[in-house]
């Protein structure tokens, strides 16, 4: 059985349960009860959309891999892929946590209780786009700062600077993952910020620039057929869910 503590509530210290697939420990609560206790303590937090295509890269990204395994990772079961590997280790996680709505809902959180957020990634256009619709979604949000995710090495040093400078309570990156990640893990220590996010195409999403699918063909789990035929470049990425769901199948009778 693994417990990750996640804080209180209420009083309680809370020891919520992961689902253990391959060497990661996804996070198995309600998205209710991780928000809750991200809000109810004073920890950092990295929340990361815990998709097969994520977990497999940071199969082979050693820097992703341990930092997927510290205390301040959250892993939440972001995608069908994930909740089906937690069926085939028999410790099914309660629910498919989208990343998309966890950060509707830290944003919701963020506006509510005065919090600042600051916005790194995406196309100029996207990020200023999604920064006016915030804006009307979240009457008087406090947007910290915006930035775009094409940016160089050599620039580097100037975004983290101002993030830095900013002190936002949430920081979104969307750049695609490991990109995100990586800058998530080699910031995060320097940046004072309650909760770091890498939310990947939520950006475009959020700003209205593309569409997420349609509720029935999400809670059908068919989300990722939605997006390969919006998007076909998208099914070289998907591949890796099969090596993935291989993977856990080899990994679970070694164990048994
Ligand atoms: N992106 C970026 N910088 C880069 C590469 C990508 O800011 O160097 C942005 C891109 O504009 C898009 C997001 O990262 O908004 C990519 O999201 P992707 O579709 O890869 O994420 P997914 O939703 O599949 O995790």
């Amino acid at each position: 059985m693994n417990t990750k503590n996640l804080g209180f509530i209420n009083g309680e210290n809370l020891h919520f349960m992961n689902t253990k697939i391959l060497d990661f420990n996804i996070f198995n609560g309600s998205k209710k009860q991780l928000l809750h206790s991200i809000f109810s303590d004073n920890k950092k937090y990295h929340i990361v959309s815990g998709n097969p295509e994520v977990l497999s890269i940071a199969l082979n990204n050693s820097k992703l891999l341990s930092n997927f395994k510290s205390e301040n990772t959250i892993i939440i079961p972001d995608g069908v892929g994930v909740v089906i590997a937690s069926k085939m280790v028999r410790n099914t996680v309660k629910e498919k946590i989208a990343g998309i709505e966890v950060m509707q809902d830290i944003l919701d959180y963020s506006n509510r209780n005065s919090k600042s957020v600051y916005l790194l990634g995406a196309t100029q256009d996207t990020v200023e786009a999604l920064k006016q619709k915030l804006n009307i979604i979240y009457k008087g949000i406090n947007i910290c700062g915006i930035r775009n995710g094409y940016f160089n090495k050599s620039q580097e040093d100037e975004v983290i600077n101002d993030i830095i400078k900013k002190k936002p309570f949430a920081l979104f990156v969307a750049m695609g993952c490991p990109r995100q990640e990586e800058f998530i893990i080699n910031t995060m220590d320097r940046i004072e910020c309650k909760i770091m996010m890498g939310v990947g195409g939520s950006f475009d999403v959020i700003s209205g620039r593309t569409k997420r699918a349609p509720k029935w063909m999400i809670n059908i789990g068919l989300e990722w057929l939605y997006r390969i035929v919006k998007e076909p470049w998208r099914i070289k990425r998907l591949s890796v869910i099969p090596f993935f769901i291989l993977k856990v199948l080899k990994d679970r009778k070694i164990k048994i």
